[in-house]
């Protein structure tokens, strides 16, 4: 099959992603192959391809929003048949076993495994996974619509759960990329305002076509924000979400890397202003959003790019040339 490897990390610009072929990987017991007709590009793919996060396996193909078709049963399979339309996300496998797995946080798994990280993705034309970690999608989304609802949409939600109260109403968004994108239309749907910091003028007014009621850059934010969620990967905006809340805020970085924070004083986080991060999803916040995503009608504004195209897609996303997500149609 053809899929785009990463043999080394170097930097985007070097395109590191080559076109190979590889062989077809081939479903065990309770795994399944699926034939990949879309893949969602993702942050993270770029932190991995450019060794920000150190490699787990290399060579390694990424991609970790993964639509397709099941192809292929492992002969223990009970809860899919060929032709089934699933996705893929980031968690590939958790223990079951170790203490956060028991405590129903299987998003900080002791011994997780991550697609397109530890095992092989989905920048290919095939990919191979454990039925209890593949989902059935609805037939309402079309594959490139729903692939950056796997990650950037889940992850997004997630980070909304944690910062979404009743007295939580004006809530800053830093960065707006896909995840961003998606997480604002699920805000909107229950009403809170949202103000976007970003860089592009072309992000402004997707953010107020989405119903943002205020975005621009972060010199002109002037609004005092009950919570806010940092979308970019960067520690400088980490430190300017924690100036722009009140007290009793929270500020919550969505990401799985940042540059590192600037040295803040103490009065970045009293009175009772809270800094966390989330990290991963478990596959329930999978689940419950997918159905929340269809019944709100969540859209995506989506780029879509060939497979042999993946290193220019992601290059477009490290240098703010695109807007919403950005999807590989295999
Ligand atoms: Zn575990
Ligand atoms: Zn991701």
């Amino acid at each position: 099959m053809k899929a785009m490897v990463l043999e080394r990390p170097d930097r985007i610009e070097n395109n590191p992603l080559k076109l190979k072929q590889v062989l077809k990987p081939i479903p065990f017991e309770r795994e399944i192959r699926v034939k990949i007709t879309s893949c969602g590009i993702c942050r993270t793919d770029l932190h991995i391809i450019e060794g920000e996060l150190v490699p787990h396996k290399l060579p390694i193909i990424p991609g970790h929003q993964i639509v397709g078709y099941v192809e292929l049963l492992g002969k223990s399979v009970t809860k899919f048949r060929v032709g089934d339309y699933v996705g893929i996300p980031w968690l590939y496998k958790t223990c079951g076993v170790c203490k956060y797995c028991k405590e129903g946080r299987e998003n900080l798994c002791d011994n997780a495994l991550f697609t397109g990280y530890d095992v092989d993705g989905g920048y290919a034309e095939y990919v191979v996974v454990n039925e209890n970690f593949l989902y059935h999608l609805p037939q309402t989304y079309k594959d490139i619509e729903i692939a950056p609802l796997l990650c950037g949409g889940t992850i997004g939600y997630y980070a909304f759960k944690s910062v979404d109260s009743e007295v939580n109403n004006k809530i800053g968004f830093f960065g707006f990329g896909s995840s961003a994108h998606i997480t604002l239309q699920i805000a909107r749907h229950i009403g809170k305002e949202v103000y976007v910091v970003a860089r592009k003028e072309r992000d402004f007014e997707l953010a107020y076509e989405l119903g943002a009621t205020w975005a621009g850059k972060l010199e002109a934010l002037n609004s005092q924000l009950d919570s806010a969620i940092v979308f970019a990967p960067s520690g400088e905006m980490i430190v300017s979400a924690l100036e722009h809340i009140r007290k009793g805020g929270k500020v919550v970085s969505a990401g799985i890397f940042a540059t590192p924070l600037p040295s803040f004083d103490y009065f970045h986080i009293y009175p009772e202003k809270t800094l966390t991060s989330i990290a991963n999803v478990t596959r329930d916040i999978v689940k419950e959003f997918l159905e929340i995503a269809n019944s709100m009608k969540i859209k995506t504004q989506v780029t879509e790019y060939e497979l042999s195209q993946a290193n220019l897609a992601l290059s477009n996303i490290k240098h703010s040339k695109v807007s919403g997500s950005s999807v590989i149609k295999i």
